[in-house]
């Protein structure tokens, strides 16, 4: 799950990061009276969408009257802005963020990530701020320090020192660089976060060291022992799809395609959609019902999928271990007798009661599609989307 910059700010300044002083805003007119409250002669308002790249599109704005703090903020809200992260179709800004201006003298990079290769926390910084990390990697690839921590011991403070050092900071700025990565990984930590992301870090010109950006990401299954993190979700910001999927307790990725897949297992779906490909169509989705799905939850799963309006044929594709092939085809036949579809039906089942699985949904005597392998599922998924397209133009 990820959370808005200023949420970020709040949470890491509570673990000692230091932060301008800001405000949110739903409202210009709060925008303007948060500018007032704030005090200064310049601010920043700032676009709240789950996304980096603001500035490059137009949702970082510097303003020098409070007059103008809610111009800009009028200007903002309502606004899809894109970027390089939010797909074409953007995300809209509904909160602004309002920030004394600071002045800059220099900008760092401070991130912290799982690691997969070392499975391990790891701690990337450079003294290169202000671009993405891509764009460091590949622009400065030797200002890049990584460092990995070890977590039966946590981050002693010597291996912050030893960043800090490694970033060139002046000696006054050690300690509050030190406190900095320390807070940033104990609420890592703490907080099951998958990432956390200060871009830019800056040095300002009367020497602190300040967060002038912050990103969050959450471990999604951890949420539920985070109550007062999951609250921070803004679901404005998620494809709609998405989020029913989610709530509902089925984890489901929408794509651009016109196949709706349902499977079990993110390997499975990466090969369906691989096949889907190779068949010559494209994916509209895939949700996966994990394992040891009843009949009622591949029912809801359907119906998720079909109520996708891009779905034009669905392949349903289970490989069964822990799952049982005959629930997911009651499952099936339940939804589909519940609401009959106007679209065709590809059904491939393997693995545990899969002969039982096959006679429930022959016995159905629904027109639903049967296929023995993956690629004879997926060749008909696509034959049967291309016909179905035919006929429904033809008519
Ligand atoms: P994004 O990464 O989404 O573009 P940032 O919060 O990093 O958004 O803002 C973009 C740039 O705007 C920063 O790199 C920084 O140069 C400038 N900026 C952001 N907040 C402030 C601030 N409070 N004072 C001065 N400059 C700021
Ligand atoms: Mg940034």
């Amino acid at each position: 799950m990820d959370i808005h910059e200023y949420q970020a700010k709040e949470i890491l300044s509570r673990f000692g990061v230091a932060v301008p002083q800001g405000g949110l805003a739903y409202s210009p007119e709060q925008a303007a009276y948060r500018a007032r409250d704030i005090g200064g002669s310049k601010w920043i308002v700032k676009a709240q969408i789950h996304s980096g790249g603001r500035g490059k599109a137009g949702g970082v704005k510097l303003c020098s009257s409070e007059h103008q703090v809610e111009e800009e903020a009028d200007e903002l809200f309502g606004k899809r802005l894109v970027t390089h992260q939010t797909g074409p179709q953007g995300k809209t800004v509904y909160r602004v963020y309002v920030e004394g201006a600071v002045a800059i003298k220099r900008e760092i990079y401070l991130g912290l990530v799982l690691d997969r290769k070392s499975e391990r926390v790891m701690v990337v910084a450079s003294s290169a701020g202000g671009m993405e990390i891509e764009e460091i990697a590949q622009r400065e690839p030797n200002s890049i320090i990584r460092s990995v921590v070890e977590p039966a011991v946590g981050m002693p403070a010597f291996q912050a020192r030893e960043i800090a050092f490694g970033l060139g900071l002046e000696p006054a700025l050690t300690q509050q660089a030190v406190n900095t990565i320390l807070g940033c990984y104990k609420a890592f930590e703490e907080l099951d976060a998958t990432m956390v992301e200060i871009n830019p870090l800056v040095v300002t010109e009367d020497n602190r060291l300040i967060a002038l950006d912050a990103k969050m990401t959450f471990d999604d299954n951890a949420l539920f022992r985070l109550p007062h993190i999951a609250e921070l979700r803004d679901k404005s910001q998620e494809d709609p799809r998405e989020t029913r999927a989610n709530d509902r307790g089925l984890s489901y990725v929408g794509l651009d395609g016109s196949i709706g897949c349902i499977v079990n297992g993110a390997g499975l779906a990466m090969a369906t959609m691989d096949m889907i490909k190779a068949a010559g169509g494209e994916p509209a989705n895939f949700l996966d019902i994990g394992g040891g799905a009843t009949p009622e939850r591949v029912a809801k799963a359907f119906r998720l999928v079909t109520s996708d309006q891009n779905v034009r044929a669905i392949l349903v594709n289970i490989f069964a271990g822990i799952n049982r092939c005959d629930w997911v085809a009651e499952g099936i036949v339940m939804a589909l007798q519940k609401t009959p579809l106007n679209m065709p039906v590809v059904v491939r089942l393997a693995g545990t009661h899969v002969e039982e699985g096959r006679k429930i949904l022959a016995r159905s005597g629904l027109p639903i599609i049967r296929a023995g392998t993956l690629a004879e599922a997926a060749s008909r998924a696509v034959a049967a989307w291309r016909n179905d397209s035919l006929t429904k133009v033809a008519s």
